[in-house]
């Protein structure tokens, strides 16, 4: 059952200012009543876009990258990966988190079982014989997968939305699916479902936790006219275990103060630290591991671990620079290395 509710929004956030979710499995809630992160207006009943916030850089930019790059070379392959079998299900306070790889995390809690932006495809592209291939194994082997109640999604790229890994997901019959707006048409066209469409302040109740789909800074596309037409966003997680918040695919922005400030410390943030060279290309997207760093700070998270490296390489630096990078940083700013982790593919951490 779904029910009309209203958000907190800035002035000129007249077009989304009401909007009833769409009918879903789940009771659509807003738990305070009022408040939720500030959420400011990001559609132009076009497309939507970062509000008070660089866009993406465009084609002729992307152009300009690709004949001015000095790419690091990653490894063809790195074969270090050590597969984790992961237990059926995680009870009482525990929270045990799995990194599979890229920004595909098996989240276990009270019973249930969260999959993010689930990538067990060998490439992260159109087609399969070209584009970002794979080059260390997924840390959790498909047949070792537990049952999977939830899968979040961030947005529509090909390296987090996965068609080939979300039908075979579909086909256990067991999952729902919580996407940003406009997303959910594109799984609907290939049998995924139950689809969960939720806009930024939008809020779910689904097994017993409460999924907010909050801002991020970044952009969408699958094809050549389609950028920008459907959203792209992170979710905060109210579990009986404490807030747990996936940031999805974002630039460094003020969203991170705004979620720590509505949800508090997070207990566990999941933040993307690769893809982040040449940054006059990437910063508008993508943050490194200094702003990653400093996103955890402003978060105040009690623990982080690293997404979005390690597995592909989708721009200038290699696929290990990234988690090297970060160590650097948390030691010059004198933050615990425990306190945020850059697991390889099939680490988990778990806390009690
Ligand atoms: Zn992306």
């Amino acid at each position: 059952m779904s029910r009309q509710y209203t958000l907190r929004l800035t002035d000129e956030c007249a077009t989304t200012a009401f909007r009833t979710a769409r009918p879903n499995n789940g009771d659509n809630v807003n738990p305070t009543g009022e408040a939720y992160v500030e959420v400011k207006k990001h559609f132009d009943g076009e497309r939507f876009f970062n509000p008070d916030a660089p866009q993406s850089r465009g084609f002729l930019d992307a152009m300009r990258w690709k004949l001015s790059s000095r790419a690091e070379r990653s490894p063809a392959f790195v074969s270090d990966v050590a597969p984790s079998v992961p237990p059926r299900a995680v009870e009482g306070s525990r929270v045990r988190v799995t990194l599979v790889n890229h920004s595909t995390v098996l989240l276990q809690q009270q019973g249930s079982n969260l999959l993010t932006d689930p990538v067990w495809s060998d490439r992260v592209s159109p087609v399969s014989w070209a584009g970002p291939r794979r080059r260390r194994s997924p840390g959790i082997r498909w047949e070792d997968l537990p049952a999977i109640h939830l899968v979040l999604l961030s947005h529509n790229h090909y390296d987090h939305l996965d068609l080939p890994s979300l039908r075979k997901l579909a086909a256990r019959g067991e999952a729902g699916f919580v996407v940003p707006r406009r997303v959910s048409g594109l799984l609907e066209s290939q049998g995924i479902g139950p689809v969960h469409e939720l806009d930024w302040g939008d809020s779910i109740s689904l097994l017993g936790l409460t999924i907010h789909c909050v801002p991020a800074l970044h952009f969408s596309s699958r094809g050549l006219f389609d950028r920008n037409k459907t959203l792209w966003c992170g979710y905060a997680i109210e579990a009986g275990a404490g807030v747990l918040y996936f940031a999805g695919d974002t630039a460094y922005g003020d969203h991170f103060a705004a979620i720590r400030k509505r949800f508090g410390p997070p207990r566990l943030a999941l933040l993307p630290i690769g893809a982040y060279e040449p940054r006059w290309m990437m910063s508008s997207v993508h943050m490194g591991p200094d702003e990653a760093a400093r996103a955890h700070q402003a978060l105040d998270a009690e623990t982080s671990v690293a997404i979005h490296h390690g597995t592909f390489q989708l721009a200038d630096e290699a696929i290990d620079t990234p988690a090297k990078a970060l160590r650097e940083i948390l030691r010059r700013r004198r933050i615990a290395q425990s306190s945020f982790r850059a697991l390889n593919n099939g680490e988990f951490v778990q806390f009690d």
